[in-house]
């Protein structure tokens, strides 16, 4: 099975705790790199590149789950994109519509390919299809992203379809082969109607009433060839990260790009769009080796995998890596599991993850080893200004209380570690509307003269269970659980309930909480890591501009971000590296994010230079 999902009922470690072949890379690469990104929550600079890759495998995917059979080479780009998906984003086992594929009757015989040559050609076209669109939706993400970095410009799309064309190519072999060996040995289930339990993406239910309807008889044909020998992959249509195989003890995952097992062997492929030159191609290796001993732990440790490879696109090159044998899985398993409890089932500290980078491994285009470079890994690291393997240092503030210029007394600056931006309140319902609509409904609760408005971020809490009871009323008390109070700029009350937030109805007869006993404006002071700002235009016409700054101290790290005129002059000066102080901001969160918003009346002040 390419995919086991996590398991509620068992799950303790919970979808954010668990470690992935990215972050063992991390982490083995340099440990304070990785206390930085997955610890600190540090961006990195969003270049064009990291949106290409994705632009190519869901290309490359959407143009697999497809069939000549079916589409005209010219067809729209969406036809088999309306899958139906689980609340997870899981294509849904239970919805008995039927699915696009389902919908389009098979081609006449005289349209169908007759030649690899066919296939070929229509598979392009199909390709050509998708990759505008594609890119287009990737620019618009990149666009917003706060953290955009280079060009779009150094987006080269015929490129891009240059490396899909090398992907078709890596695939067709297989599909060839299919087709030499007559079907394999899974030929007549598959016309009869029987799928795996994880059939490969085709935009059809996941099990068949009946027999396949493009099976025929006698020899494979070419359009068979292609259904059979299709890959497993992640179904472009469904929700991020929704397709991950899922350790037995919830503790590691991963999503692999192909799973090829037409023929009873497991093959899996790992698509770059790259030419796979540098040290990252080194992580590709380890992270295949991970997923072989997933795929074998996933299998009852029964079944192991027959093969795995590298598909260079920019190289036009496979690069096939020895899997591990039981003896190495075993050994690597413990070795992960050891490494999730240092990492992931308590956070360690900055002292516990030490500015210790690994060498720079080399290799050239293909991922062909070669010597390394004369080169440290702080050299092209994003995070050397600040950290002390490159011109930065651990000397960091940590809260106390300074006199800025302009005010009359001390301000005291909350350590960042130290701000708790969730409170757990008992009211009464005042109003509420909406109960009845399948939407999120809009609650007050009221306290004397006090009234403060809940705002649903979500549908449900982390744990699955609805934000909210299923039945409300004026007059009810409830327990809003772990919510995050805010003022917005009117002054007014909101409590949200993010996925880590929810209400219930309260019975407990616990005395109700003061609505307004929560710390409104906070100052804080830290290094500054980055600077980043988004612009766009809202539904009324008005353009948008957004500016902040990460922070680092002692204890934590923390975005602060507000509209670009509220930040004063001193926000324009301040550079990586130098410390600042923000004061009267108010403090937000997101699931374990937490977030500081300036207003016009905060301010930021330079108080070190870098
Ligand atoms: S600058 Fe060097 S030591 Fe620091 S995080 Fe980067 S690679 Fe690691």
């Amino acid at each position: 099975m390419p995919v086991r999902l996590a398991q509620p009922v068992d799950d303790s470690v919970g979808p954010f705790n668990r470690l992935s072949a990215s972050q063992v890379n991390a982490y083995r690469s340099c440990p304070r790199l990785w206390f930085y990104e997955k610890v600190r929550r540090f961006k990195m600079p969003q270049i064009p590149v990291l949106y290409v890759g994705r632009a190519v495998e869901e290309v490359f995917c959407r143009m697999l789950m497809e069939s000549p059979a079916l589409l005209v080479a010219k067809a729209a780009s969406n036809t088999l994109s309306a899958i139906p998906l689980d609340q997870k984003g899981v294509p849904s086992r239970l919805s008995e519509e039927p699915w696009p594929a389902e919908r389009l009757l098979s081609l006449p015989a005289t349209m169908l390919p007759s030649t690899m040559e066919d296939v070929r050609e229509w598979a392009i076209e199909r390709l050509k299809a998708h990759l505008p669109i594609a890119l287009k939706t990737l620019k618009e993400e990149w666009d917003k992203n706060e953290r955009k970095a280079g060009s779009w410009d150094s987006v080269n799309s015929d490129y891009c379809l240059e490396m899909c064309v090398n992907g078709l190519d890596m695939h067709l072999q297989e599909v060839q082969r299919c087709l030499d060996a007559n079907g394999g040995p899974q030929l007549s289930e598959w016309r009869s109607g029987q799928r795996p339990e994880w059939p490969a993406p085709d935009a059809r239910r996941y099990a068949l009433s009946d027999a396949h309807p493009l099976a025929s008889v006698g020899n494979v044909t070419i359009v068979e060839a292609w259904e059979i020998a299709r890959p497993w992959f992640v179904d472009p249509n469904a929700g991020k990260f929704a397709m991950n195989a899922v350790h037995p003890e919830h503790w590691f995952q991963g999503e692999y790009d192909l799973v090829y097992r037409w023929n009873n062997d497991v093959r899996i492929v790992d698509l770059k769009a790259s030419v796979g030159k540098g040290d990252r191609s080194g992580n590709y290796i380890e992270q295949l080796r991970m997923y072989a001993m997933l795929w074998w732990v996933t299998h009852g440790k029964e079944e192991t995998v027959d093969g795995l490879e590298i598909w260079y696109l920019g190289a036009n090159s496979v690069k096939s890596i020895a899997c591990p044998t039981i003896e190495e899985m075993t050994n690597m398993e413990l070795e992960l599991e050891n490494l999730w409890s240092q990492l992931r089932e308590t956070t360690p500290d900055i002292e516990q993850c030490p500015p210790e980078p690994a060498p720079v491994r080399g290799f050239d285009a293909g991922g062909i080893p070669t010597d390394a470079p004369n080169e440290v890994r702080c050299d092209r690291c994003d995070w050397a200004t600040i950290c002390p393997g490159g011109e930065g240092s651990d000397d960091l503030p940590e809260g106390g209380n300074i006199q800025l210029p302009g005010t009359p007394t001390p301000i005291d600056l909350a350590p960042l570690g130290s701000i708790n931006p969730r409170k757990t309140i008992v009211a009464e319902v005042f109003s509420v509307m909406g109960m009845r609509e399948a939407r999120r409904p809009q609650v007050t609760l009221s306290q004397g003269s006090h009234f403060a408005k809940v705002v649903f971020m979500v549908d449900s809490h982390e744990d699955g269970t609805p934000s909210w009871p299923e039945k409300l009323s004026k007059g009810d008390i409830v327990c809003l659980q772990n919510i995050i109070p805010t003022a917005n700029w009117k002054g007014e009350v909101e409590l949200k309930v993010d996925p880590h937030g929810k209400m219930i109805l309260d019975d407990s007869g616990e005395p109700v909480s003061d609505l307004i006993d929560f710390r409104a404006r906070w100052n804080v002071t830290g290094k500054v890591v980055y600077k980043f700002e988004k612009r766009g235009t809202g539904r009324n016409g008005k353009e948008w501009h957004r500016k902040g700054v990460m922070l680092l101290d002692a204890t934590g790290a923390m975005k602060v971000e507000g509209w670009a005129n509220d930040w004063g002059p001193q926000y324009d000066l301040a550079e990586t590296g130098d410390t600042v102080v923000v004061a009267n901001i108010g403090i937000d969160a997101w699931a374990v994010e937490v977030r500081g918003n300036i207003s016009r009346n905060s301010k930021i002040h330079i108080t070190q230079r870098a």
